[in-house]
């Protein structure tokens, strides 16, 4: 059981600017990881060609892993696009698929993409400083940078909520975030 006594750490510090926060676990994702990611393929490997840029960076702090626990980290989304679609994180659902989270913007200009396993439906949300945004459970989640400069946000989830890139990998997200003249806009995958 956690309590007062026995969980580490009880603070920890963000740098909005950097998005670097200390006393987490650091995961780097480039761009040779979102293999499949991204619709463009041909503009994938082009892009990839001219180097494996660092496209996001998540810093995870995991004081506890009981019943009732919490786990949160800070992510960190370059700027950049591969062919018209903008800088994305995998996305993922909840192993537990139950568990909902809360993303809370700090720097930049984002949205994140959602789609409900079972139906299918999409959505765009903004991601910009001061948005908070519910991801209901049952819910994948992506998030993806359409501004000029890094987007930083925070995600909170419960501790037992865990990971599956796997099925989203598989089935792929039906819906892709890209610029237009209007602005980032949700399309149907081509
Ligand atoms: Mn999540």
């Amino acid at each position: 059981m956690s309590s007062l006594s026995n969980i580490e750490p009880l603070t920890t510090r963000y740098d909005p600017a950097t998005g670097i926060l200390s006393g987490g676990r650091l995961i780097e994702r480039r761009l040779a990881d979102l293999r499949g990611c991204f619709h463009d393929l041909a503009a994938f490997e082009r892009t990839l060609e001219q180097g494996n840029p660092l496209v996001y960076s998540v810093t995870a702090v995991e004081p506890a892993d009981g019943e009732g626990d919490l786990h949160y980290g800070l992510g960190v989304i370059q700027p950049g696009a591969v062919g018209i679609e903008y800088f994305l994180t995998k996305g993922h659902l909840h192993t537990w698929r139950d568990a909902a989270e809360v993303y809370i913007g700090i720097t930049g200009e984002g949205v994140m993409l959602l789609e409900d396993e079972a139906t299918g439906e999409a959505r765009m949300l903004g991601l910009r400083p001061h948005d908070v945004v519910y991801v209901p459970g049952h819910t994948a989640h992506r998030t993806v940078n359409t501004g000029q400069e890094p987007l930083v946000y925070l995600g909170v989830c419960p501790a037992r909520a865990g990971h599956d890139y796997g099925t989203m990998q598989r089935r792929n997200f039906s819906h892709v975030v890209i610029k237009s003249d209007v602005g980032p806009q949700l399309v149907r995958r081509p």
